[in-house]
């Protein structure tokens, strides 16, 4: 840790004192931006508290040199991915020519007083956009919690598979219907088939689902054919965002066997608007999964001593939802699930090491989801198919509607941060999406 992770750092930008902002000084999460309402080309934003730091102008200033100029002279562009390409000592470097910027005694302040919202804008004066440029997405299954829960509705005998707690279960997932946060979400179409029929029929999904993950994007990539050793992969990781894994439960019934998830997901995947970077979690990591006594120890090249003692995170995701009679009645958006990643079989590295082990080359801007955090208690299912059991337990809301899966309308918030004594509670800021009807 160094002097970015300071909880008595002071900023003055008095918005990032606020009790509740999910982006303290010690966050500084980057994302793309313009102001809104304006010619500017999207380009590298860093929030703080309720504004947005703007990267390109103050290098223009002269306010960064050496390693953290080098970096932001990678923001005025309108993705994360050469940033990203730098590695996280760069990275590192920009946070800390950052936090001089922005403390109380830094250099900042002057600057802001002559150059306003040229350097800063506000959240609610800007346009955000999807931070990164994802060449490729993979999404794995790591909750083991969430995998007995769902595997126990389809295999009640069975419910885990052999493979689980060797291998970190992924299945490739689609990089072009990745989402920002905000943008609708488009009920599928699909093939589905209840079990008193013989034939599927083609139409909108019956049973709309969303699925709370988080995702951790590649910094640095590998050449083909290197891999990644275990011990190397946190420094591969950039950071880490929300994403929501929309899913189609009657379309996936149908079609995963033997090949996996293929329609039942790719129409689209939101994710949150900010990227917490890899530095800005440090001072929450966490030992990794506690094993059961009969568990299999990981395989070599999964198991690195400082990787099973610091690869875990302690993190906390949250889903609401308001449906739209909420939205017209004004009734806030209400919380169903409240559940913490350190339910996840498998550390961020370990996921990124699997990948990597037999020479596919991971690049920056790739993508990783973690799979559904859901933890042991039904308070804790980070998913309808989990939380109302296929249908068979409906969550109520205020309004007294009941949910079994999404209906149009409803709105799917997802929320996240990192808290422990002794440091600035940092977030993620929300990761949002209404369902629309079905096209046609
Ligand atoms: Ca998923």
């Amino acid at each position: 840790m160094n002097e970015s992770h300071d909880p008595h750092l002071e900023c003055w930008v008095r918005s990032a004192h606020n009790a509740s902002t999910d982006f303290p000084i010690q966050n500084l999460p980057f994302g793309i931006f313009r102001r809104a309402e304006s010619d500017d080309e999207p380009r590298v934003g860093v929030a703080i508290g309720d504004q947005i730091l703007d990267v390109t102008t103050w290098l223009s200033e002269g306010l960064f040199d050496g390693a953290a100029a080098e970096a932001a002279a990678r923001c005025a562009l309108p993705t994360l991915n050469a940033l990203m390409a730098l590695g996280n000592e760069a990275i590192s470097a920009l946070r800390r020519g950052i936090v001089a910027i922005l403390s109380t005694d830094g250099i900042g302040y002057e600057n802001f007083k002559r150059l306003g919202d040229a350097c800063l804008t506000p959240v609610s004066g800007a346009q955000l956009f999807a931070p990164v440029k994802v060449g490729d997405y993979t999404d794995f299954y790591a909750s083991v919690y969430h995998a007995t829960n769902v595997g126990s509705m389809f295999r009640p005998d069975n419910p885990l598979l052999p493979n689980y707690k060797f291998v970190p279960i992924g299945y490739h997932g689609r990089a072009s219907s990745i989402v920002a946060s905000g943008t609708e979400i488009i009920r599928p179409r699909g093939q589905t088939k209840v079990p008193t029929s013989e034939i599927p029929t083609f139409g909108p999904s019956r049973m709309l689902d969303y699925e709370s993950e988080l995702g951790f994007f590649v910094g640095r990539g590998n050449t083909l054919g290197a891999p990644i050793p275990i011990q190397r992969a946190a420094e591969h990781i950039f950071g880490f965002c929300l994403v929501n894994d929309w899913s189609a439960r009657d379309i996936q019934a149908w079609e995963y066997q033997p090949l996996g998830p293929f329609l039942a997901k790719s129409f689209a995947t939101s994710t949150s608007p900010w990227v917490v970077t890899a530095e800005a979690i440090e001072p929450f990591r966490a030992p990794a999964f506690a094993r059961d006594a009969g568990d299999p120890a990981p395989l070599d090249y999964l198991s690195a001593p400082d990787d099973q003692k610091n690869g875990g995170i302690q993190l906390f995701l949250e889903v609401w939802m308001q449906s739209a009679i909420m939205r017209d009645q004004k009734v806030p958006a209400v919380r169903l699930s409240r559940t913490n990643f350190g339910s996840m079989y498998w550390t961020p590295a370990q996921m990124l090491a699997h990948h990597a082990s037999n020479g596919c080359n991971l690049r920056p801007g790739d993508l990783l989801g973690s799979g559904t955090v859901s933890g042991k208690d039904k308070t804790e299912r980070g998913c309808l198919l989990e939380l109302t059991w296929r249908g068979a337990e409906p969550v109520t809301l205020p309004t007294g509607e009941q949910r079994r899966f999404l209906e149009d309308g409803d709105e799917v918030i997802m929320r996240g941060y990192c808290e422990r004594d002794g440091f600035a509670r940092i977030g993620f800021g929300d990761c949002r999406g209404i369902v629309s009807p079905a096209a046609g």
